[in-house]
């Protein structure tokens, strides 16, 4: 994930659902971005991430940003615009365990 930080909405939606080794995970892609989401209280965010290249689209072709602690979950059979950023099994698992099991909200 890069860490370029903006303003995103808020926008959710279904779990990708295949969790396989045999798959290409999103999160350890240069194009998945992590970014802040005003959570409206002062200071306060959320964690939110996006494809920079734009392949996370809804049916009208808005696009799609997912909560942060769902992120290990994004994955696709393969992708023309995958530029892995280390060893994706090792990658993963790092992440896994130190994702939050849940949205937070940040702040600073
Ligand atoms: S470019 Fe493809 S692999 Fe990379 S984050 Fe976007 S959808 Fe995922």
């Amino acid at each position: 994930m890069g860490d370029a930080f903006t303003e995103q909405d808020d926008e959710t939606g279904q779990d990708w659902e295949v969790d396989t080794d045999n798959k290409i995970y999103c999160a350890n892609c240069e194009h998945c971005i992590l970014v802040k989401s005003s959570a409206g209280r002062g200071g306060q965010y959320y964690l939110r991430v996006r494809c920079d290249a734009g392949k996370w689209r809804k049916k009208l072709g808005e696009e799609k940003i997912y909560k942060y602690f769902t992120v290990a979950r994004r994955s696709l059979d393969s992708c023309s615009d995958y530029i892995p950023m280390g060893d994706p099994k090792e990658f993963i698992r790092d992440l896994k365990k130190n994702l939050p099991i849940k949205d937070e909200v940040y702040s600073g």
